[in-house]
């Protein structure tokens, strides 16, 4: 291997985010802080870019850079892994590979996969599919072949954790040659999901084999995973990230009806549809205030119904998919919360239990957020409740070990 450190980059339609861990020993169980991370945002502030960077040290640099294209300055945020105040490794030659997080993989990839012209191109042919996402993931891994030529790249798909349920949850019941297109459930978060639940099986020293969990995925885009033997047999997302529960600014599940009904009567245009049920919808569309949970919650506080409402709603919508998770398990040896509101939201995490009552899945009575993973069920609940800090970036780099150690 020609250096000993991976560098992962998750290349979105307005922001890059990178981080550089040493290769991990294949027994390591600790997740470590990256040696680097760093951050390219774009589109705040017209034709600007923000370039950020900290290193495990604790050097950070910040700039403000003239912005025409997006990404066009990756070049410099990488350059700040070998030269300046940040600097962290000696040479270009000391990345061992790159992972780079891709969206979707279509039917195509069950498993991370080294980059080729033909990953390329397909990566490229499912843009329709994913159209922020898989053309700036496809962007960041041309820039990075010429900047890092002769480093392997390794492609990471959001949607792979998924490629095995079964047809009877990832079929449309529109006509049956749609599936044969495309047009069936993905699901998305993949890396997240899956990572957590190889991480809840450790928490409860057992097998994933042996275990039946759900995992809530819940940040600005939700979605659930029933977990079956470590693989994915449901999700709430499906043909696009837009499925499922409600999120901070998309709808989730509405009635297709509705969207005829918009076409037909209200006069509305594709792009109108995309642009309210994506972008001004969920959280946000409800309370007329926000997306974030957090500002919500301090409304709520002060009395703003609209505020209540909205979080009532995707408390609902939180219980009534965890239900259809539930049924697709027959069972529940675990429930995982992750991500930032998972995270973060004592209130998320009794609402939500309140529905499994009648199973009796208990809650401490007193919680708080930590930075730990930890274990939120009360003594003599009948199913473990985690909260787990979703580590993509660290299973990304995990990935590249092993798709390297195939190429070997
Ligand atoms: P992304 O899906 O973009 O990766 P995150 O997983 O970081 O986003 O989740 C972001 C969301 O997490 C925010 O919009 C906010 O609603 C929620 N969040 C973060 N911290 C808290 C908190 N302390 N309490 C409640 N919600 C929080």
């Amino acid at each position: 291997m020609a250096g000993d450190r991976i560098l992962v980059l998750n290349a979105g339609s307005s922001s890059c985010k990178g981080a550089l861990y040493q290769v991990p020993s294949p027994s390591a169980a600790v997740v470590p802080e990256p040696l680097w991370r760093g951050q390219l945002s774009w589109g705040r502030q017209g034709n600007q870019a923000d370039l950020a960077v900290t290193t495990q040290q604790g050097t950070t640099l910040k700039r403000t850079l003239a912005v025409a294209q997006p990404l066009e300055h990756l070049e410099e945020l990488l350059v700040t892994l070998w030269q300046g105040e940040t600097q962290v490794i000696d040479s270009p030659d000391d990345i061992a590979a790159v992972g780079h997080r891709v969206v979707h993989g279509g039917q195509h990839y069950c498993q991370s996969v080294p980059v080729t012209a033909e990953v390329k191109q397909i990566i490229a042919e499912l843009a329709p599919l994913a159209p922020t996402h898989n053309p700036a993931n496809l962007r960041g891994i041309e820039i990075l072949e010429t900047l890092l030529t002769n480093c392997p790249q390794v492609a990471v798909f959001d949607t792979a954790f998924h490629t095995q349920m079964p047809a009877a949850a990832a079929y449309y019941p529109g006509p049956y040659e749609w599936a044969a297109k495309g047009l069936r459930r993905y699901g998305f978060h993949g890396i997240s999901h899956q990572y957590v639940a190889h991480r809840a099986a450790q928490l409860l020293e057992r097998d994933l084999d042996d275990l039946r969990l759900i995992t809530c995925h819940l940040g600005n885009g939700c979605s659930l995973a029933a977990v079956h033997r470590g693989h994915s047999v449901n999700t709430t997302m499906g043909f696009t990230p837009l499925e499922g529960l409600m999120m901070g600014s998309r709808s989730g599940s509405l009635d297709p009806g509705l969207l005829i009904y918009l076409l037909r009567q209200e006069g509305y245009t594709a792009d109108q549809v995309d642009q309210v049920l994506n972008r001004q919808s969920g959280l946000l569309g409800i309370s007329g205030l926000s997306s974030d949970l957090r500002t919500l919650q301090e409304a709520m506080a002060q009395g703003h119904g609209r505020a209540q409402l909205a979080f009532d709603m995707f408390i609902h919508r939180l219980q009534t998919h965890i239900g259809a998770m539930l049924a697709s398990l027959g069972g529940l040896d675990g429930l995982v919360f992750t991500a930032g509101i998972g995270e973060h939201s004592p209130v998320v995490w009794r609402r939500t239990c309140e529905a499994l009552q009648f199973l009796n899945v208990v809650l401490e009575a007193d919680l708080t957020p930590g930075d730990e993973d930890m274990a939120i069920q009360a003594p003599g609940s009948a199913v473990p409740v985690l909260v787990i800090h979703t580590q993509e970036e660290w299973a990304i780099a995990r990935e590249c070990v092993t798709v390297l150690a195939t190429m070997a």
